[in-house]
């Protein structure tokens, strides 16, 4: 039902606006492109694509990126018959295009976050989906859609992205399944993991090291954190590059580590953090601070200085006797 109103509605729409999250990672990004190469290819149109903060180098390469226009650059007061969300938990998650989301004739929602409330016209979540590409994918099955090499390019790279490589736990059988059957539009595994994996800057290597040497251990090293400050992400010279992606990783990827986070300070004073788990719900910790996420990779933005962030989430984790 829901897969046939998608089709009638993008039939129907004369422009459609596709959007991404905010600090926008491979999955949103991934989704985005191959969504647009989707209704290029089975539809004959052309759609606009937004961003509401900067595009990370590494996913440069992906098709029809260079299409991808910031926010600031549209037309605020434009209402679109036809605004697509990927990957977008919430819809404050996408900033300022919320006006255009809020305008727009019909709304699609395409998620895989088990805290998504459903906010749009037309929903598609899939909490067991490793990625909003995998639900994406299943879409484009569903609706007979042809797969181009281009979106194929961009469904991989956003379900490698959102499982670590296959190796996180929301990587099922499914996951392996649309994975291999993209291999077969004829897609480079290993160059695409280069590009997303082997691209770092130096810069980036670097600060990264800074801040796990200065991480905070807390209950038997089961809790790790480290904050990310401002003057110190300006000291190594990051050109609007986002050099804290992976970092909470690195983190968890220690034996002992229960719950790791990093809170990074943003430019309005408030702090962003980045939390991951090896077995505890911490989507739920997200929640209580006002973010989201999934069970063991979740997220939230907090008003509050990095200091006092560290103790809303370490108090957040001890009301729920989590380790
Ligand atoms: P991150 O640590 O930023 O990679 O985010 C981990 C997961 O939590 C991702 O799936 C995000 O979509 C989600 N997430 C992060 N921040 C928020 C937020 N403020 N609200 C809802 N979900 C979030
Ligand atoms: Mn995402
Ligand atoms: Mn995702």
């Amino acid at each position: 039902m829901v897969m046939e109103q998608l089709d009638s509605n993008i039939k129907s729409s004369k422009n459609i606006l596709l959007v991404s999250h905010i600090n926008p990672d491979g999955d949103t990004l991934g989704s985005m492109c191959a969504m647009y190469s989707l209704i290029k290819d089975n539809y004959k149109k052309t759609c606009d694509m937004c961003v509401v903060s900067k595009v990370p180098e590494v996913y440069s390469f992906l098709p029809n990126i260079d299409k991808v226009k910031n926010i600031e650059d549209f037309d605020l007061s434009r209402e679109y018959d036809l605004v697509i969300n990927l990957d977008v938990a919430a819809i404050d998650r996408c900033a300022d295009a919320k006006i255009l989301f809020d305008k727009a004739k019909k709304t699609v929602n395409i998620d895989h976050h088990g805290t998504n409330d459903g906010y749009a016209d037309i929903n598609i979540i899939e909490p067991f989906a490793a990625a909003t590409s995998e639900a994406l994918f299943g879409v484009a099955q569903s609706l007979n859609w042809k797969i181009s090499k281009d979106t194929a390019i961009c469904l991989y790279t956003a379900i490698v992205t959102d499982t670590g490589c296959f190796k996180f736990s929301n990587t099922t059988a499914r996951t392996m399944e649309f994975a291999g059957k993209l291999l077969k539009n004829g897609i480079n595994p290993s160059e695409i993991y280069q590009k997303c994996y082997e691209s770092n800057s130096k810069d980036m290597v670097l600060f990264q090291s800074y801040c796990i040497n200065k991480a905070q251990f807390l209950n038997d090293d089961k809790i790790v954190y480290t904050i990310v400050y401002k003057k110190d992400l300006e000291k190594y010279n990051n050109n609007g590059e986002d050099f804290t992606d992976g970092l909470t990783e690195k983190l968890r990827a220690i034996v002992s580590t229960e719950i790791a986070f990093v809170v990074k300070e943003l430019n309005s004073g408030a702090s962003k953090v980045s939390m991951r788990s090896k077995s505890f719900d911490i989507a739920q910790v997200c929640v209580a601070l006002g973010g989201g996420g999934h069970k063991l990779a979740a997220g939230a933005l907090i008003k509050a200085n990095p200091e006092k962030a560290v103790k809303m989430i370490l108090n957040e984790i001890e009301n729920r006797k989590l380790c």
